[in-house]
């Protein structure tokens, strides 16, 4: 399930920097994010890293985009090919997720 932005969006810009795969941008009205980049913070942090900083709660699960751990994992690995530390934490099965908290 990637994230989306509601339009109750204020554009205050906080959660474009928290995002770990640069999936977040200010689009003609408000912040969107694009589901192809979203791993709903899969391998990196417990909580959705834009839902914890948006002062008015528009950074929500899009039910239109359910995805399982596995492939959110499977995503952030792709998308950070260089990053070591992610994939030992992968290959041990032992790496931070909302579905674990
Ligand atoms: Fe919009 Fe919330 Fe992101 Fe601010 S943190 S730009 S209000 S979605």
């Amino acid at each position: 399930m990637a994230t989306y932005i509601t339009e109750d969006c204020i554009n205050c810009g906080a959660c474009e920097p928290e995002c770990p795969n640069e999936a977040i941008s200010e689009g003609d009205e408000i912040y969107v994010i694009d589901p192809n980049l979203c791993t709903e913070c899969v391998g990196h942090f417990d909580q959705f890293a834009c839902q914890a900083v948006c002062p008015v709660e528009s950074c929500l699960p899009d039910p239109q985009h359910v995805e399982s751990e596995d492939i959110l994992i499977n995503r952030a690995l792709k998308l950070h090919p260089d990053d070591d530390e992610l994939r030992r934490k992968a290959e041990a099965n032992d790496y931070p997720s909302h579905f674990r908290s």
